[in-house]
């Protein structure tokens, strides 16, 4: 018998995404139909969204007056996902991007997502217009994370409810004047309950009303209970810890195969050759000169989380031993303005290129010879998945999920023929430097080299495991 689960998240690929928590939610539905869930995906129906869904969607869902205008659900198929799409044009047509624009977030977010979740609260406990209902309703992150809180100070209901934790940091806080216009019971705002430091976080809602806390590694899933990591809600999730289990996240193998990528000259691990075809392109494309170590690439969002600042202080000696590096993102101007100024003072050997550029990413996982991910905590992380299954070694800092994804090049490891990467901690910037002697050193020597490649292609990192562990869990709530 197929059962049901309906997804809500503010992002999914291929309709719109930001970062790895689009990938996630947009895989989800595929992998878990082999285990027997229908998941459908509710997120907002930002401009432009609703005409993906063909020439008449159906509305499956209404609601006069959702947190001040008319909404509506509107259900189609997008790219072989059951989508639905929360029409609400007061609170998501308008200019920018899902959560804000250039003057900066939104100032009724907090309205904009507790619209949301209270749509998905309100489909689980009633369904569609279409008869579907779920089983168990999944919410991602803060701007989910009112609707477990939602169905669980309303009336009874079957439906079980799991929050999965994308990253810590973004917590959903607004306050606590905000209660009423949230349609949060007042009675509730204990430290028990909704209250948080005095105000309010979607995130700790989710948190402490949940059936189920996931996050997206098992070390994050760890980490998040210290204080280092937890971001203030490392009691919560202390509190909880029977029901909090860490699931990787997966990586779309139809769209990350180095055997059948359109952006690249395609190879595999048994003919790693046309590697080299990849990389010299790379490395015309961005007019570095000639350098005989490796070609390290880095594509992430450019914020202090991912290490960049580290960066700087950790490249002469690599360069001087021969090493290159490309970098592409965009993020904070004073970490941008770091990365122009480096790749200004060393031309031949750095380059950098400011934007979000998915075939240029592509053409960077393929062409470099090891990816760089050096962040000071990372829950699960993508680009160490991508760089593992196109022989890019990743070069990570031992946090979260790549600490769970890469298996450090130590003696030991080497001799056991399982090495797939090279960790490094504490995340400094000495660190960083030694890593990247480690890479230049171990690049040196072809043979093992080229083993450690091989390795991390064989390395699973599609969803076949995680999807079972999120269908088990689903099972073991709603039997
Ligand atoms: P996060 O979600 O914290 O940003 P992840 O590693 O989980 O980090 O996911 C980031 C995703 O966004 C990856 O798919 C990565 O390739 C992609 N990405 C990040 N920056 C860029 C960029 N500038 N251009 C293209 N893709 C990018």
């Amino acid at each position: 018998m197929t059962r049901r689960v309906l997804s809500v998240a503010s992002e999914c690929v291929p309709l719109l995404k930001t970062g790895g928590l689009a990938d996630v939610v947009g895989a989800l539905p595929k992998a878990l139909a082999e285990h027997g869930w229908h998941m459908r995906v509710l997120m907002p129906a930002y401009p432009g969204l609703a005409t993906r869904l063909g020439k008449r969607p159906k509305a499956l869902w209404q609601d006069a007056d959702l947190f001040g205008g008319p909404a509506k659900v509107l259900g189609g198929r997008v790219e072989g996902l059951d989508m639905l799409l929360l029409d609400a044009p007061h609170l998501y047509d308008r200019p920018g991007g899902p959560y804000g624009g250039p003057g900066g977030d939104h100032a009724d977010n907090d309205l904009r997502f507790a619209a949301l979740s209270w749509a998905a609260a309100e489909i689980a406990r009633n369904g569609l217009a279409d008869g579907w209902t779920p089983d168990v309703l999944h919410a991602h992150d803060w701007q989910a994370g009112f609707a477990p809180a939602y169905l669980r100070y309303g009336p009874e209901t079957a439906v079980k409810t799991v929050i999965t934790v994308h990253n810590i940091a973004f917590q959903g806080n607004t306050g606590a004047e905000r209660l009423e216009a949230l349609r949060l019971p007042r009675a509730q705002f204990t430290a028990k309950g909704l209250e948080y430091y005095g105000h309010l976080s979607s995130l700790k809602a989710a948190l402490v009303t949940a059936d189920a806390i996931t996050t997206v590694s098992p070390t994050y899933a760890r980490e998040l209970m210290r204080p280092e990591f937890g971001m203030g809600l490392q009691g919560v999730i202390g509190q909880r810890a029977n029901d909090v289990s860490g699931i990787l996240n997966g990586v779309d193998t139809e769209v990350w195969s180095p055997e059948a990528d359109p952006a690249i000259h395609a190879y595999s691990a048994k003919k790693l050759g046309a590697k080299k075809t990849n990389r010299a392109a790379l490395i015309d494309e961005f007019g570095l000169g000639y350098f005989e170590g490796p070609l390290a690439v880095l594509v992430s969002r450019l914020t202090t989380q991912k290490g960049i600042d580290l960066i700087p202080g950790a490249l002469s000696e690599f360069t001087w031993r021969g090493g290159a590096l490309i970098v592409l993102g965009s993020g904070d101007p004073v970490l941008e303005a770091a990365m122009r100024r480096e790749a200004e003072l060393n031309p031949t050997r750095i380059a950098v290129r400011i934007g979000y550029d998915e075939a240029l990413s592509h053409r960077m996982f393929a062409g470099g010879d090891a990816v760089l991910v050096p962040s000071r905590f990372e829950p699960c992380g993508l680009t160490q998945m991508y760089g593992l299954r196109y022989g890019t070694v990743p070069v990570v800092a031992a946090t979260g999920g790549l600490n769970d994804t890469v298996i450090d090049a130590s003696p030991a490891a080497l001799a056991a023929g399982v090495a797939t990467g090279i960790k490094f901690a504490p995340t400094d910037a000495l660190g960083l430097a030694q890593a990247l002697r480690r890479l230049a050193d171990l690049y040196a020597d072809k043979r093992t080299w080229a083993r450690i490649q091989r390795n991390g292609m064989k390395a699973p990192v599609d969803w076949a495991q995680s999807s079972g562990q999120y269908a088990a869990l689903y099972a073991s709530l709603a039997p």
